[in-house]
């Protein structure tokens, strides 16, 4: 595939390597890494919605993947070396009724459904491609650090492919049990280090660069080609026109990186001919990006952001031993490792940072429930956001914008049910996070005995 090739997005550097080349930073100066590609020898269609007509032929399963579907923009493997599971069969949502929740017109309010991965989240876009990369070099062991759905999506390949086996490190922070059991019933290898998430990233790093297992964190240029992908769905659920905003939230960055490298691509390429803006979406718990943004002002900088910037808020970081600290587990993360690329993306789309509190993200989270799409607590702070945003007037009444809901509820029923049921047991096991007692939608059980009367009692219909 010698029209695609890695290379350090650093300015001053911008040294290339081959694809068939295992990498997780540049050789040379230690950037980040993309993949990029000879566009003009690659067949790109000349419309998106050639790529829609492969809906018709399904049976061919790189046109079932919703990933590979669009596999001219991501083309850095041998078709026969792809490995995929029917990753990426997610649709696009239309919600009035949130819609109305946030003062909205009806028709502008749109939810990206990814929880409707074979694995439960948005990462099986990314992981397919990552697991094809690793198919490709010969990997046969891989592994990640995990906050819980890398390392359920990374399993799930490694298990239904056969191709490699799977290592899994995760802290022993908050992991939501739908996901560690994921890591467990698909077989992988779970190593549990007594630290956190960002502990257990820098030790699965180290580990992979001392021995041959093929790293599937999101410092991975392969996955966030994958990811691109949730954006061309979008923007075919709106008929392949471009939104005004996507909001999304922020972990490590992988997600908000690789939907500005999908509409700069596009923008590149002349299949759209405006960029949408984005809102990426902290947890004030875990809100080093926001941090940057608003606070230190940190920029992009074609490229050359202020290293004196983040060193020095890295280096507080590090000396208060600040640890991040969220009910939506997904985002508690202090180190964003794709940090820089998030501040192209934000550059690309003419993009804002917000932060919002535990309060609001568990009461969006059971609003969006309400409206029929269940989701994990990250997932609520694009809604929360969204709230926050129109508050403040930056997103307008007739602005069209899609929400990203990352995760599926199933993952964190713990969380729901503590919410719903206000259960003090629950509140004592600390599964709702202290200082929230506000849960302004839950819907408990109604506990009552077999007799008629009293269940008509209940019903209200006695
Ligand atoms: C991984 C994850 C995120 C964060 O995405 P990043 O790409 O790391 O910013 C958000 N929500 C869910 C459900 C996730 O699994
Ligand atoms: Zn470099």
């Amino acid at each position: 595939m010698d029209s695609a090739f890695q290379q350090c997005i650093n300015p001053d550097c911008r040294a290339t390597f081959d694809v068939s080349e295992v990498l997780t930073a540049c050789k040379h100066c230690h950037g980040l890494l993309d993949i990029s590609y000879d566009w003009d020898r690659i067949p790109v269609p000349s419309t998106l919605s050639e790529f829609e007509a492969r809906w018709s032929e399904r049976l061919q399963p790189l046109n079932l993947s919703g990933v590979w579907r669009f596999r001219e923009l991501l083309q850095f493997a041998p078709e026969k070396q792809i490995v995929t599971i029917g990753e990426g069969q997610t649709l696009l949502q239309r919600n009035d009724r949130l819609a109305q929740l946030c003062d909205m017109k009806p028709g502008t309010l749109y939810l990206q459904y990814e929880g409707m991965n074979p694995s439960g989240s948005f990462k099986d876009n990314g992981m397919t491609a990552a697991a094809t990369h690793a198919h490709m070099t010969g990997a046969s062991m891989t592994a990640c650090a995990s906050t819980g759905n890398t390392s359920a999506s990374l399993a799930v390949y490694a298990a239904v492919s056969g191709l490699f086996r799977c290592i899994v490190f995760i802290g022993s922070g908050r992991i939501a049990f739908g996901k560690l059991s994921q890591a467990l019933d698909y077989g992988a290898r779970t190593i549990q280090v007594r630290g956190d998430f960002d502990d257990a990233l820098k030790r699965v790093r180290e580990l992979c660069q001392k021995h041959p297992i093929y790293l599937c964190n999101s410092v991975n240029p392969f996955r966030l080609e994958g990811q691109k992908t949730i954006m061309l769905r979008v923007l075919e659920g709106l008929g392949w026109q471009v939104p005004d905003w996507i909001l999304v939230p922020g972990g490590n960055l992988g997600n908000s990186s690789a939907f500005g490298k999908a509409f700069a691509e596009l923008k590149q390429l002349g299949l759209i001919d405006r960029i949408p803006r984005l809102a990426v979406i902290n947890a004030a718990g875990a809100e080093t990006l926001n941090q940057f943004w608003n606070t230190d002002s940190l920029r992009w900088e074609s490229g050359r952001p202020d290293p004196a910037t983040i060193s020095s808020r890295f280096e507080q970081m590090d000396r208060t031993d600040h640890r991040a600290s969220t009910v939506a587990s997904a985002i508690e993360i202090n180190r964003p490792v794709n940090l820089i690329k998030a501040l192209r993306a934000l550059d690309t789309c003419n993009g804002v940072v917000r932060s919002v509190s535990d309060q609001q993200i568990i009461d969006c989270r059971a609003q969006i429930a309400s409206a029929g799409f269940g989701c994990e607590p990250a997932s609520g702070a694009s809604l929360a956001g969204l709230l926050q945003l129109r508050s403040e007037g930056v997103i307008g009444r007739d602005d069209r914008v899609a929400c990203i809901l990352t995760g599926h509820e199933l993952k964190d029923p713990d969380l729901t049910m503590a919410y719903h049921s206000g259960d003090p047991e629950l509140h004592q096991k600390k599964l709702v996070p202290a200082g929230i007692h506000n849960t302004p939608l839950a819907n408990p059980p109604v506990v009552v005995n077999n007799d008629e009367q009293e269940i008509l009692t209940a019903l209200g219909l006695a």
